[in-house]
């Protein structure tokens, strides 16, 4: 079904929301006979469903685990969970299943303009920020780019509208990359893998396969971290084309064919003419921000992938250079009496809290939410050295309490038996109490936030107003 002759062809869309409704509609342009299925029927999906329903699109609000009898294609939203019925009927029928990416990768290039390659970026943690740096770097270049997929920028969107481009940037998530069995990046990488959504996969086995299907088929590059094995195994067991290249990269001093550091400069001995004797110089460590060591490994993937295109050096300079993260993310948010406030709410999981307490030699930690099953024995044993003082919050705060029992008896621990908005300006309160000048006060979770706030944005929101009230209080 690589070009497909839409006219009259059954497809059931599974899911109306971002992905599902621009679907819909592209299909239904192109000729398909196309039903909606959605589980939900509260008043926002009644409303969208009038307006699909005014195309002339079926819409089944209510019950998305029943396959219409006569589908012969099902698109679904990346998040549902593989093993719903409707999947099962579906396998069963032998009915293809393609997620919002297949499709986009399907449809590219149907609308009158060339196909953009794809340079892709998936792993546990740092995707957006290395993608947005990628984007960075590639619009450096002179290049007609955008950040797109799992990013808020729609990849449907992205290859059928009006702007034309020369390369994309493509985050995608493992639940995409399960449902898009024949994306073929021109480059690819996988910046770590950690345990996170493995109810969603089944095991951990299953959830680095579909993060090593980014890599199948590659053109030029294959971008892996050489501090993590498993992404180097997964480069090792994918279908590439002939001719591409295992790429690492290294906050160490890189060896051939890899990215790395050296004396604070991030250095090319991968795309260069004798990689054995030569070593390119791209920038400078204090070029990234911030420059915290899991944000250096983002910033050589970007470039990795970047020179993989065939950037020039003095672009990757200039594009890192411009870049300035996403909100939430390590965001500096004040200096009170000499101690920082940084505010990284989107660290939602152990993997990504690591790295953020890694990047401080003095904390006062605040922590807690909702662990999703996560275990914190280790990360707590990892940073207990660095720790000055930890404030624990939300519904699952005793799992950290107790690891820190554990691991870090001596460590003096602020339990809040809270989980109201308003238990953030006591965090804060009781963090600045026990900082001391030349600490930072790291709002690192390591926890979903839904327990407590709407989202990661909403809960980082909350720190930084409770910080301000601080500073305001302290002048
Ligand atoms: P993603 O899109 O994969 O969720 P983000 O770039 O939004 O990644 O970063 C999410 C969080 O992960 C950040 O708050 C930061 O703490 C952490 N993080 C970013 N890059 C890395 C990395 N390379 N390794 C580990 N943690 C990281």
């Amino acid at each position: 079904m690589s070009t497909v002759d839409w006219q009259g062809k059954h497809v059931t869309v599974a899911g109306l929301g971002v992905s599902g409704i621009p679907a819909a509609r592209a299909l239904h342009e192109r000729g398909a006979i196309v039903t909606v299925v959605n589980d939900g029927d509260d008043e926002r999906a009644r409303a969208q469903a009038a307006e699909l329903e005014a195309l002339g699109i079926t819409v089944r609000l209510g019950d998305g685990a029943t396959l219409p009898p006569s589908t012969e294609l099902v698109v679904t939203a990346p998040g549902w969970q593989p093993d719903k019925p409707l999947f099962l009927a579906a396998a069963e029928a032998g009915v293809d299943i393609w997620g919002d990416v297949e499709l986009a990768w399907r449809l590219r290039g149907t609308n009158g303009r060339p196909a953009a390659p794809w340079l892709a970026v998936t792993g546990t943690n740092g995707k957006t920020t290395t993608v947005r740096m990628l984007a960075s770097i590639l619009e450096a270049a002179g290049l007609r780019t955008a950040a797109v997929g799992n990013i808020g920028v729609s990849l449907l969107d992205a290859v059928l509208g009006e702007q034309e481009y020369d390369v994309l940037a493509v985050e995608l998530s493992s639940y995409q990359l399960h449902w898009a069995p024949s994306l073929r990046a021109h480059s690819a990488a996988v910046l770590n893998l950690a345990p996170d959504h493995l109810d969603w996969h089944g095991s951990m086995e299953a959830y680095a396969a579909d993060k090593g299907r980014v890599y199948e088929g590659n053109t030029v590059a294959c971008v892996y971290n050489a501090a993590d094995p498993a992404t180097e195994e997964l480069v090792r067991e994918a279908d590439v084309e002939e001719g591409c290249r295992a790429i690492g990269f290294t906050l160490g001093t890189p060896g051939p064919s890899q990215l790395g550091v050296v004396d604070g400069i991030l250095v090319d001995r991968a795309f260069v003419a004798n990689r054995q004797k030569q070593a390119q110089e791209l920038a400078e460590v204090s070029d990234v921000d911030p420059p915290a060591p899991h944000n250096i490994a983002n910033a050589l993937a970007a470039a990795a992938l970047a020179r993989a295109f065939g950037v020039e050096p003095a672009a990757v300079r200039d594009g890192l250079r411009a870049f300035r993260p996403d909100a939430h993310r390590i965001e500096h948010v004040a200096d009170i009496g000499e101690v920082a406030y940084v505010d990284d709410s989107k660290a939602t999981n152990t993997h990504a809290t690591e790295a953020s307490l890694a990047a401080y030699d003095s904390i006062v930690w605040i922590a807690g939410g909702l662990a999703k099953g996560a275990t914190f024995d280790e990360l707590v044993t990892g940073a207990a050295k660095r720790l000055r003082g930890v404030v624990l919050m939300g519904a699952d705060r005793a799992l950290i309490r107790e690891a820190l029992t554990r691991h870090a008896p001596e460590v003096p621990v602020v339990d809040l038996d809270r989980t109201d908005t308003g238990a953030m300006a006591e965090a804060v309160e009781h963090a600045a109490r026990l900082a001391r000048p030349g600490d930072t006060v790291l709002l690192a979770p390591a926890c979903a936030s839904m327990d407590m706030f709407t989202n990661y944005n909403k809960r980082g929101e909350a720190f930084a107003d409770a910080v301000r009230a601080h500073a305001e209080k302290s002048a």
